[in-house]
């Protein structure tokens, strides 16, 4: 996991929303490869091992196939310049080399990607039930099959999605009081949270 993504990331209880005290345990370059994660309000301890963060409640791994594929999911998200980070939820995560070379200068967080997506540079992965990440903290959330049709998932991709950026999903059009919808074509959507 790349160290500057720990400052982003939240205990994922249901208490009020705080970040969690990293104690690396060993480092490669600017990635926390071994490491703890302490919440300060509730005492949760996460485990850091190869890298992945694995919250141990993530859902089995969805079909392989997404039409979330790096040039579709880079033109809704629409992400202009460097900076910040954007969260790949599912499959479409696997394809993160090519988003990366799409999206240049954007530090890239799958979660729940397939299992052949470890942990390098360029990627920090998360395995969850949902998205242990703080509130308006990232630039653009993709949620590919099934997480794009889960209230649950559309909920959480508008929570931390910052203010005026947006979610990008494959699924029905989402009827949510969380997200306010752009544009839907061809079983894919694109929204903004709603203020
Ligand atoms: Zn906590």
């Amino acid at each position: 996991m790349f160290i500057e993504l720990t400052d982003h990331l939240r205990c994922p209880r249901g208490h009020a929303e705080s970040y969690l005290v990293l104690l690396p345990e060993r480092m490669e370059g600017r990635s926390v490869r071994e490491g703890r994660l302490g919440c300060p309000v509730c005492g949760n301890t996460l485990s850091l091992a190869d890298g992945v963060l694995d919250l141990g409640d993530g859902p089995p791994d969805p079909p392989a196939s997404t039409l979330l594929q790096p040039d579709p999911l880079t033109a809704l998200v629409g992400l202009n310049g460097p900076g910040g980070y954007l969260v790949l939820v599912g499959r479409p995560a696997d394809a993160w080399r090519a988003v990366a070379e799409l999206n240049l200068g954007v530090g890239l967080v799958a979660v729940n990607p397939g299992p052949q997506v470890t942990d390098e540079p360029g990627i920090s992965v998360l395995r969850s039930g949902s998205l242990p990440l703080k509130s308006h903290s990232m630039r653009g959330v993709v949620l590919g099959a099934p997480y794009g049709d889960d209230p649950h998932w559309v909920v959480e991709g508008a929570r931390v999605v910052l203010p005026g950026l947006r979610v990008a999903g494959e699924g029905g059009v989402p009827d949510s009081a969380a997200l306010e919808l752009m544009a839907s074509a061809g079983g894919v959507w694109v929204g903004t949270p709603r203020r």
